[in-house]
């Protein structure tokens, strides 16, 4: 029998009619749940719920009844009538709206500019679209608008027991710094109080198969390891797999076993003992050797520099990137050598080296990446399958004593033409990683 750790539960309700209908896809939930994870909440639950009054608040009753002492929302806070949110909040807390003036002329204040833009907007119209939003429970804790809505922590009215909620924009660029802010106030802090005790550690492996994880728990029960106060579950991400752990701070000794096993039977494919991704290992290692980098790629199209690019402070390393598909861009921006290509072929660990030697010294970069394979469906050969990546990186840090050191590997991924651009940015960030660790070929 497992002892899993008492956990505080929450429930994420996504509201819109938008949403529900598909017609733009959810990011809040997901979003939402691994911040809440991330505190050490456990998510019971997300829901999406068109914008109709009777369907919030029979999601909310639902959640409740299952025993969430949190419930997170997203939507509906806007000025017009399929907005609904708050007030459906506000009678499920118990609690009565009332006008918050100080409120009121902030949001009169947001909405200024556009009259400046829209000179004909009805005053009207506007004035009772402001007062809507301002109409807070009482009782709540508002957060500050970054559009026109406010958001709102809104604790049960006294004794209820209910779980409290909070109420968040749709937009992701408001619901997200709010979020944050929501985290940090006092009615937040005590409807998850106790959740703070729970532990979670992450570790990552990258260049093994799920399986063989689990044949690992296995083997380390059978070794006699006690696992039973620990939650363990894995998930394969873009590649890699995530070992996560929660458990009580009594239970530290077990986990420290668990994580010696792994170490020891995984060795060099567990590459992050933290939870740190391999995004962030390429960046902190880059900044700390003091080198840029940029990729030249043919199958990925600029999706390795894309992901490059997604961390802010990106132009600390990336000089900058090549997408050269045919073979007549490799040889033209790159100066592959058109023999090279002829006689190797485009997708061929040679081609894939001189890509990262071409790219590496035309962008003066300390380290050039090459990535040139087969994505498919179309344009595999028996010698040459679908899902055949070549890569290179090539790095000239100490190339003031001359060094250069480089790794290149051909690599068979599995999946369709989306999943192989993408596993393969993956295996060009270990690459890096690893060519910045000292390793070379
Ligand atoms: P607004 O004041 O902008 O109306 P709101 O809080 O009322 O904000 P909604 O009306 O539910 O939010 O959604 C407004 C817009 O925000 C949607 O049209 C959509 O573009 C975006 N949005 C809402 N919910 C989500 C979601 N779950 N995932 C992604 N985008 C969303
Ligand atoms: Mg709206």
């Amino acid at each position: 029998m497992t002892a899993e750790p008492p956990a505080v539960r929450a429930g994420v309700l996504v509201t819109g009619t938008e949403v529900l209908t598909g017609i733009i896809s959810d990011r809040n939930g997901p979003w939402l749940s691994e911040r809440l994870r991330e505190l050490g909440v456990d998510v019971a639950t997300i829901m999406v719920v068109g914008d109709r009054r009777a369907d919030l608040l029979a999601a909310l009753e639902q959640m409740a009844a299952s025993g969430v002492a949190l419930i997170v929302s997203s939507g509906g806070l806007g000025p017009t009538a399929d907005d609904m949110t708050t007030e459906v909040v506000a009678s499920f807390a118990g609690r009565e709206l009332a006008l918050n003036s100080e409120l009121e002329a902030q949001i009169e204040a947001l909405t200024a500019a556009v009259f400046e833009r829209w000179p004909e907007t009805d005053r009207e119209a506007l004035r009772l679209a402001t007062r809507k939003q301002a109409l807070v429970p009482v009782g709540a804790t508002v957060l500050e608008p970054r559009g026109t809505a406010p958001g709102l922590v809104v604790p049960p009215a006294d004794g209820s027991g209910a779980p409290t909620v909070v109420v968040l924009p749709g937009p992701p660029s408001e619901l997200q710094p709010m979020w944050y802010e929501a985290v940090g106030t006092p009615a937040f802090r005590a409807a998850i109080a106790g959740a703070s005790a729970i532990r979670r550690e992450i570790v990552r492996l990258f260049g093994l198969p799920e399986a063989e994880i689990a044949s690992t728990l296995r083997a380390a029960a059978a070794a006699g390891l006690a696992l039973d106060e620990l939650e363990i579950t894995t998930c394969l991400r873009r590649g890699e797999i995530e070992v996560s752990t929660r458990f009580e701070p009594e239970a530290q000794g077990q986990y420290d076993a668990l994580f010696e096993f792994l170490a020891a039977r995984h060795g060099p494919l567990l590459f992050s003992r933290d939870g740190s991704t391999i995004d962030e290992q390429v960046a902190a290692l880059l900044q700390a050797a003091a080198a840029t980098i940029a990729p030249a790629e043919s199958c990925t199209g600029g999706l390795l520099a894309a992901r490059l690019t997604e961390r802010p402070g990106a132009s600390a390393y990336l000089v900058g990137g090549a997408v050269v598909y045919s073979n007549q861009a490799k040889s033209d921006v790159l100066g592959v050598d058109p023999e090279l290509i002829v006689r190797h072929g485009a997708v061929s660990p040679e081609v894939a080296r001189a890509m990262a030697d071409g790219v590496r010294v035309r962008f003066g970069a300390t380290v050039g990446v090459g990535i040139t394979g087969i994505a498919g469906p179309d344009g595999g050969t028996v010698e040459k399958p679908v899902g055949l990546v070549c890569f290179s990186v090539v790095s000239g840090v100490g190339s003031a004593t001359g060094g250069v050191r480089s790794l290149t590997r051909s690599e068979r991924l599995v999946g369709d033409r989306a999943a192989v651009r993408d596993r393969a940015t993956t295996v060009a960030m270990h690459l890096i990683a690893q060519v910045l660790h000292g390793e070379r070929d």
